[in-house]
């Protein structure tokens, strides 16, 4: 059982309307509220299904407070996530929040037991922070990456010529505390390095933060139901054998690129999964040809893959004994749940943070594989089917030193392990 430190002391948590990070803060929320704090989670109409199975966890203690989303000139109506955008949208999100810094006002001060501190995503704090002075309360900054992309940052913050990004950064170094999904055994040397900017050690690895049960379809509608894909996995027989191919809740591949992808998987002939995203209906894009699985690639492969377009329930996939290996974008979420499931990760970094895990997961430690880089590269689809049936080999080196760093991934959120003890000591903190 749990301490209960938190004294039911009430917090408020703000994340930021991304899979990559709303997940995350639903699953630190769930750690926060085994240890005894009473937490309101700020979120917009439409992102409610992504807290809903955390709300149902625990009734008595865990509440939403639902605003609607601030009008943005840049973002299109009926727009609350990043999921339906692009990347370059990402300030814009960020600052249409930032008008609900008076209704949170207003909020805290009709509240008979207001929080007493605010835990919101780094991305937000342009304004999060602002709120926590003003009130008078603690700021703790959420990171749902790890400590070496935090570090970078930081080390950086001065060469960084995009203002939106300078000025989050030079706030997360201000802030009276900071969470990074991320453990002291895989990090204890960039933890420290962050610890040394901001100036005091309340900087705490908590990671990997464990996909709370019950929310499968959080993130949207799917394409073939989630008991159907388990019963699909549980039906192959071999451990191991089964590819994953996903890019995350943002990247979608062009034409070329589901060309080279698709050809790759049918030349493998391994057993897979692959979760296709469609572009969005309604917002202008780039390309308007993403997302196209090539005609008659789904009959040739019938029985042999599944094809998931929308969202997928990745980390219970990525938890089933028949998946063996993971080609992934990269992204720190999905790097973890690839880590808890003990699946080879073959990497294509695309955007910034992806290429940070990539160098460190594939030429610090030699526990991944690199496929090939940036949001526009071509695979070579004889070379990629080739890594692909390679993939599901029990006994390669980078395999079996990935299951090790596996191990101490669990032993650190085990009860006394580094991130256990660093979520009691943060609640700790944050009660007294
Ligand atoms: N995710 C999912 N189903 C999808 C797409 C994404 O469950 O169809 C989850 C994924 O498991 C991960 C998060 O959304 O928890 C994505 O985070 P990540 O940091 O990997 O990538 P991003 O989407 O931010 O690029």
């Amino acid at each position: 059982e749990m301490s209960s430190s938190g004294k039911g002391k009430h917090i408020l948590v703000i994340p930021f309307p991304a899979s990559g990070h709303i997940l995350p803060h639903v699953d630190l929320t769930h750690q926060l509220a085994l240890r005894g704090l009473t937490i309101t989670i700020l979120v917009t109409p439409k992102n409610l299904p992504f807290v809903n199975p955390l709300l149902s966890l625990h009734p008595n203690t865990v509440q939403s407070l639902i605003l609607p989303f601030p009008f943005h000139p840049s973002i299109p109506p009926g727009i609350e996530n990043m999921q339906d955008v692009t990347v370059n949208f990402l300030p814009h999100i960020a600052t249409a929040l930032g008008q609900l810094y008076e209704p949170i006002i207003q909020w805290f001060r009709s509240h008979p037991s207001p929080p007493v501190a605010i835990f919101s995503d780094h991305l937000l704090n342009l304004w999060t922070h602002r709120l926590g002075s003003t009130l008078g309360i603690k700021s703790i900054g959420f990171m749902p990456m790890n400590a070496n992309l935090v570090f970078n940052c930081f080390a950086n913050v001065d060469e960084q010529d995009n203002v939106f990004f300078r000025e989050m950064t030079l706030k997360m170094m201000e802030s009276w505390g900071l969470v990074i999904n991320s453990f002291t055994e895989l990090e204890g040397d960039r933890l420290d390095l962050v610890k040394g900017f901001m100036k005091h050690d309340r900087v705490w690895g908590v990671g990997p933060l464990i996909p709370i049960k019950g929310g499968s379809e959080r993130g949207g509608p799917t394409s073939i139901p989630t008991d159907e894909v388990m019963a699909w996995l549980d039906s192959c027989q071999v451990d191991r054998s089964v590819v994953y191919v996903g890019f995350g809740s943002q990247i979608r591949l062009n034409k070329k690129q589901m060309e080279a992808l698709s050809d790759a998987l049918e030349k493998s002939e391994v057993r897979f999964i692959w979760a296709v995203k469609e572009p969005v209906k309604g917002v202008k894009n780039e390309e308007d040809d993403q997302g196209i699985v090539p005609n008659g690639f789904e009959d040739r492969v019938a029985g042999r893959g599944l094809v998931i377009r929308g969202w997928v329930p990745q980390a219970m996939i990525l938890n089933h004994r028949a998946i063996g290996s993971y080609l992934t974008h990269c992204g720190w979420g999905s790097v973890l749940e690839g880590l808890i499931g003990g699946v080879l990760l073959l990497t294509w970094p695309m955007q910034v943070d992806h290429y940070f895990n990539t160098n460190m997961l594939v030429d610090e430690l030699g526990v991944a594989v690199r496929i090939c880089e940036g949001l526009d590269a071509i695979p070579n689809s004889k070379n990629l089917a080739h890594i692909l049936a390679e993939s599901v080999n029990e006994n390669r080196p980078d395999r079996i030193a990935f299951m090790k760093l596996r191990d101490k991934a669990l032993d650190a959120i085990k009860e006394d392990g580094s991130s256990y003890k660093a979520l009691d000591d943060l609640v700790n903190q944050i009660s007294n």
